[in-house]
């Protein structure tokens, strides 16, 4: 079991907070959907006799892509892989690409799952967070997709920004289990470098939020959606039972992947490779027949960090015998730890299951760091 990752690096316009590679300018684009196809062929030996169950279009905005330009993409996936019969094909979209006609034509040509960055459903949000979208565009396009049969739908919430109260946080939350969108990631605004909002804090021009209010809001989100039936699965996403994204829950659980496009990221379980990060650069690679990208070959350290950093983010936790097979000297040398945080019930033994006791939750990155090998 596999899965394909198609990086799409175009958006409108930047959203104040972004760090993911994008360009606003749209000029090289079909070279560039070109190049995609061709590194899916030269690459498609990174996942001999893998069955492909699922396929993800991120980015970026790859509902700024045509319809023709998307199935161009699927077709040379079903042409060089073995795709599996119940694929999950997911679509990130923004809501004022997803017109009524092209949700229908999505639909018609296979894309059956829909991760739209909805955000907030306040104006004053939308605007100081520079998004390209009105609500009554994200109210619209989930109508829309309802409506059109998307049975399988995330909504991207954004909490801890500057000006988000309880109450509208509360409010997005509402409209969206009201909907009944099956899917909720919950992101927490973080400031990154070289992003506008890292140039407003800097410049004081915003203050940004307590990690009081911060953490409180994390604690307000999941005592709300699972009141409404919800799994909190992994650290930012939340699922209706069985509504999981197959997709990212297979990165979490060290399934391989390959990664397409521009900045992209690859694992096959013993290497991580990545895709250079220039538009350009990657197009006049690929002209050349060169696969614009660099790998690492992993060690077991590097191998069990990666473990613990994306199991302890889920429900599922890590894996006691996985720790003393695969990872037996990483796991003894710093069994203390974990004996100092099972003793101190951060960590809690589940059978076979270790997990972060949810009162922890969100310190789950920098549990795992300190059980880190070094
Ligand atoms: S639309 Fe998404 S990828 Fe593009 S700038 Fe905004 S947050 Fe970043």
């Amino acid at each position: 079991m596999a899965g394909i990752y198609i990086h799409i690096p175009y958006c409108k316009q930047a959203c104040v907070y972004c760090d993911f590679h994008f360009s606003t300018t749209h000029k090289n684009k079909a070279s560039l959907i070109q190049c995609i196809n061709k590194e899916l062929k030269m690459r498609k030996t990174v996942l001999v006799g893998e069955i492909i169950e699922t396929i993800y279009f991120g980015g970026g905005t790859p509902s700024i892509c045509s319809i023709s330009e998307l199935r161009s993409i699927i077709d040379t996936i079903y042409n060089e892989f073995s795709v599996s019969e119940t694929v999950e094909i997911t679509l990130e979209a923004n809501p004022d690409d997803l017109s009524t006609e092209k949700l229908s034509e999505l639909k018609s040509k296979g894309v059956h799952r829909l991760s739209i960055g909805i955000q907030s459903f306040f104006e004053d949000d939308l605007k100081w967070m520079h998004r390209a979208h009105t609500s009554s565009e994200a109210k619209r396009c989930l109508n829309d997709a309802i409506a059109l049969g998307f049975a399988e739908i995330n909504a991207d919430l954004i909490f801890a920004s500057p000006g988000l109260t309880d109450e509208k946080l509360i409010q997005n939350l509402t409209i969206l289990t009201d909907f009944g969108i099956p899917h909720l990631s919950c992101y927490n605004l973080t400031i990154e470098e070289r992003t506008q909002l890292h140039h407003q804090v800097k410049t004081q021009q915003i203050t940004p939020i307590s990690d009081e209010t911060a953490i409180r809001q994390f604690y307000l989100i999941r005592e709300f959606l699972q009141s409404k039936g919800y799994e909190h699965y992994e650290i930012s996403n939340y699922a209706k039972p069985g509504a999981y994204s197959r997709h990212n829950t297979a990165y979490w659980q060290g399934k391989k992947y390959l990664g397409v496009g521009p900045s992209a990221h690859s694992y096959d379980g013993n290497t991580r490779s990545w895709n250079i990060r220039n538009n350009e650069n990657y197009i006049k690679q690929l002209i050349k027949d060169e696969w614009p990208g660099e790998v690492e070959i992993l060690t077991p350290g590097n191998r069990y960090n990666e473990y613990l950093l994306t199991g302890l983010r889920t429900q599922w936790g890590i894996q006691l015998t996985i720790l003393e097979s695969e990872f037996s000297n990483e796991y003894q040398s710093q069994k203390t730890i974990f004996e100092l945080y099972l003793k101190d019930q951060k960590l809690l033994l589940r059978g076979n299951q270790l997990v972060i006791n949810p009162d922890y939750l969100i310190m789950a990155d920098s549990i795992a760091s300190e059980l880190f090998i070094i």
